[in-house]
């Protein structure tokens, strides 16, 4: 292992607690750096479908509380150097996307380091516990994105314990539903700009100075971009201006050679939506108006994450690539 910075040391990562993760997931071994076809399957089955058991934890929820467990490619995501020797920063890295994203991009061969709140420091060991079995390093910057000084301070931190940094994948984001827009306070209002806009605004800021050409950065946006429902008024306006950002930047940082590109997915199995970001109603039924009629698993995004990375992608940017299960956007 190479040397370990006092930012996952200090904040997180026990030898010991780390080993005991470890075990506890399901055992990878040399095969999760071996490239190989994963066998073919039928993606009407190949996940679970509604109806799904209601279940709600306070935000912002564990996905190891989540059943089922969704799956982030724990197992399945087999690297193949696609990502050698980058250096990547996720917010939301401890459950959902940006672990999926997180895992794919170490078993890419990528040092990584993952941003979270300090309530999700149980999932967030077993993306650091997963990544270091990649044979990659793994960083934990534990922390609230709504703070401007934290943002700053995220950055300089992950810069610092991987040596620079050449992707930036803005991921985290709050989602809670309303059935009314007279029951959206204003403090509710702004926590979800100041997570959904702000944070990206403040991190890029940060992080710019450091991303040389070839850099990517990265935005989780939503089908909810395009296509907004009812109950999410005000999440649903920070996706537009999610992909609105992508689209704008990409303009003005192609002259520095610096990417910059969307990810949209459709309705996904994470612990955003079961701690308030969906009705227990859309939650039985979650993902089954959808043309696969099931929801889609944070594992079947990883490979978009890092196609928007990596060399084969340097001609996207400004772009947005949706994974929906057949829902037709973006
Ligand atoms: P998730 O709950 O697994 O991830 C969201 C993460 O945001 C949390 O893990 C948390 O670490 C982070 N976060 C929230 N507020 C924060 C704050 N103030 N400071 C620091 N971190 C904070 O859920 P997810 O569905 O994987 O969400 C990831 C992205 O996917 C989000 O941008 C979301 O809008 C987007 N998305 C999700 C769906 C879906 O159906 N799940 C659909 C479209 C888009
Ligand atoms: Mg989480």
């Amino acid at each position: 292992m190479a040397k370990k910075d006092g930012v996952s040391r200090r904040q997180i990562v026990s030898g010991a607690a780390i080993a005991g993760v470890a075990s506890a997931l399901p055992s990878q071994g040399a095969a999760q750096g071996a490239a190989g076809a994963a066998p073919i399957q039928d993606p009407r089955t190949k996940y679970p479908r509604p109806p799904f058991k209601k279940q709600s934890q306070p935000w912002p929820g564990l996905a190891g509380q989540m059943d089922p467990r969704p799956d982030h490619g724990e197992q399945s995501y087999k690297g193949s150097g696609r990502l050698a020797g980058r250096k990547a920063l996720i917010t939301g890295g401890d459950s959902g996307m940006g672990r999926a994203a997180a895992i794919a991009y170490a078993r890419e061969g990528a040092d990584v380091a993952i941003n979270y709140l300090p309530d999700e420091e149980a999932d967030a060991r077993e993306v650091i516990a997963l990544i270091e079995q990649a044979g990659r390093k793994g960083y934990a910057i534990p922390g609230d994105l709504r703070d401007e000084a934290f943002c700053k301070k995220m950055v300089a931190k992950a810069v610092k314990a991987l040596g620079g940094l050449d992707i930036l994948v803005n991921n985290a984001a709050r989602q809670q539903t309303h059935a009314s827009i007279l029951d959206i306070s204003s403090d509710q209002f702004d926590w979800t700009m100041k997570t959904n806009i702000y944070a990206p605004f403040w991190t890029i800021k940060a992080a710019l100075p450091h991303l040389k050409p070839g850099s990517s950065i990265i935005g989780t946006t939503s089908e909810q971009a395009m296509d907004p429902s009812e109950d999410l008024y005000d999440y649903a306006q920070t996706k537009a201006a999610t992909t609105n950002y992508v689209r704008s930047l990409a303009k003005q940082l192609a002259p520095k050679g610096i990417r910059v590109n969307g990810v949209a997915p459709g309705p996904i199995w994470t612990p955003l939506q079961v701690s308030g970001g969906a009705t227990m109603e859309k939650l039985a039924q979650f993902g089954g108006d959808t043309p696969l009629m099931r929801p889609g698993q944070p594992a079947e995004l990883a490979g978009i994450y890092v196609l928007l990375a990596e060399e084969s992608g340097s001609y996207a940017t400004g772009q947005v690539y949706g994974a929906m299960g057949g829902n037709g956007q973006p």
